[in-house]
């Protein structure tokens, strides 16, 4: 393979900078990429040149805008190989999404005493949202444990499923364990049982091609912030067969196809679910990213990930007191792991002083905290943009700062 990493560089203006008059080393790409000048040309371009509400059929600018707007639903269909542009719903991220299925399939399927499976793994957003929705209908949110190396205990999963259950939320790949789920068969397992899945993608869709017909899976979500696009959007992939059944998530413009007093109707997929006027420019660079993406290849930028995830794990292993979070096999491009004897907010700091930025805290993750027993960590994860150099600069501040203790 050959990887021009210093012309994949070249597109990322914010990476060419000094913080605290050191050259900046972005190591926290899970929690949001750079955007490269593809990204940002697109959302001054728009805004130059054909802004204007889309949809409406107004005037010349609006359906630019619309065309444009309309053409990147192509393109995510394509990314995803969606069977429909029907099932690509437009939402303000991976968290809108999840909060769309949790509101709008269980208004539709959740009854009392119903239950639905959640793994341990899982982000705040594929937690809470199933959680509220338990509360309100009754239902009851039951836990897909994982093991202490960062693997989901899915020889357990089939005696969890019982005819209560209705559906399983699980992410793809943790953001703090690195693991990535084996989603097909958890997807075939539920299938087997008449079960719905749910799948966060949001740490998944920067790294692994994707194809949700092959994966046959119901929901599917993730961010644009994630994939070197810009923040406010994202998307929920959902099969025909659900989102025709399941009631609007909001009410508004765009989602309607008649509005009286005696009543309203709905307008068809997928603007039922995508009320008010969307993330327009923002959209349009996602359509920026996706191309620049394909441009490189996922796969290509998959195995130069794993290339600096191994150089990065071989080096780590030798340093005294480090824990590690998450060693399954095959894991994604995270490092997630306490030093014994340096809290993770000093170390945090200390790092950023050095112009190293890392992740630190509970990774909105508050489960997999529970799991080890701890109350945050320091997560190192890489993008496209990373290189084997930074990851140096970072081990020596990182030894710099073992020995200030
Ligand atoms: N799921 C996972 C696994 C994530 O890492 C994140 C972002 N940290 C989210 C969901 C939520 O994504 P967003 O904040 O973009 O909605």
């Amino acid at each position: 393979m050959t990887y021009d990493i210093d012309k994949i560089r070249s597109n990322f203006p914010i990476l060419h900078q000094e913080v605290y008059n050191k050259p900046l080393v972005y190591l926290d790409t899970a929690a949001s990429a750079q955007k490269p000048v593809q990204v940002l040309m697109k959302l001054e371009q728009l805004h130059n040149e054909y802004y204007g509400n889309i949809h409406r059929g107004a005037h010349f600018m609006a359906d630019k805008a619309t065309v444009e707007f309309e053409e990147v639903r192509n393109k995510i269909q394509a990314f995803i190989n969606a069977k429909s542009r029907k099932e690509i719903i437009f939402t303000k991220g991976a968290t809108e999404s999840m909060n769309l299925v949790a509101s709008s399939f269980c208004e539709k399927y959740l009854n009392k005493g119903d239950e639905i499976i959640v793994s341990e793994m899982e982000h705040h957003s594929n937690i809470v949202p199933w959680q509220m929705a338990a509360q309100r209908y009754g239902a009851k949110v039951v836990k897909l444990s994982f093991n202490d190396t960062g693997i989901l205990e899915i020889e357990k999963l089939s005696e969890l499923i019982s005819e209560k259950t209705k559906l399983i939320a699980v992410n793809h790949v943790s953001n703090v364990l690195g693991t990535v789920n084996p989603i097909e068969e958890i997807i075939a397992i539920a299938h087997k049982n008449n079960v719905a899945v749910m799948i966060d993608g949001a740490q998944a869709a920067p790294h692994i091609k994707l194809d949700v017909q092959k994966l046959d899976v119901d929901f599917y979500a993730f961010s644009a912030h994630k994939l070197y696009g810009p923040n406010g959007v994202g998307v929920l992939y959902g099969k025909e067969k659900w989102l025709s059944e399941m009631p609007p998530y909001q009410g508004g413009g765009q989602m309607i196809s008649e509005v009286s007093f005696e009543g309203t109707t709905y307008n068809e997929l997928p603007y039922k679910f995508e009320a008010g006027t969307p993330n327009i420019s923002s959209l349009a660079a996602f359509g920026a990213a996706i191309d620049f993406l394909i441009e490189i290849g996922i796969e290509n930028i998959a195995e130069w990930e794993h290339e600096l995830l191994d150089y990065a794990t071989s080096k780590l292993k030798d340093v005294e007191g480090i824990k590690f979070y998450g060693e399954a096999p095959g894991k994604s491009g995270v490092i997630s792991f306490n030093i014994e004897g340096i809290h993770f907010y000093d170390l945090g700091m200390l790092l950023d002083k050095m112009g190293v930025a890392v992740r630190t805290g509970h990774l909105c993750a508050d489960t997999v905290m529970a799991h080890y027993n701890m109350q945050g960590c320091i997560r190192i994860s890489f993008g496209m943009y990373n290189t084997k150099n930074e990851i140096d600069v970072f081990l020596a501040a990182l030894n710099k700062v073992r020995m200030m203790f």
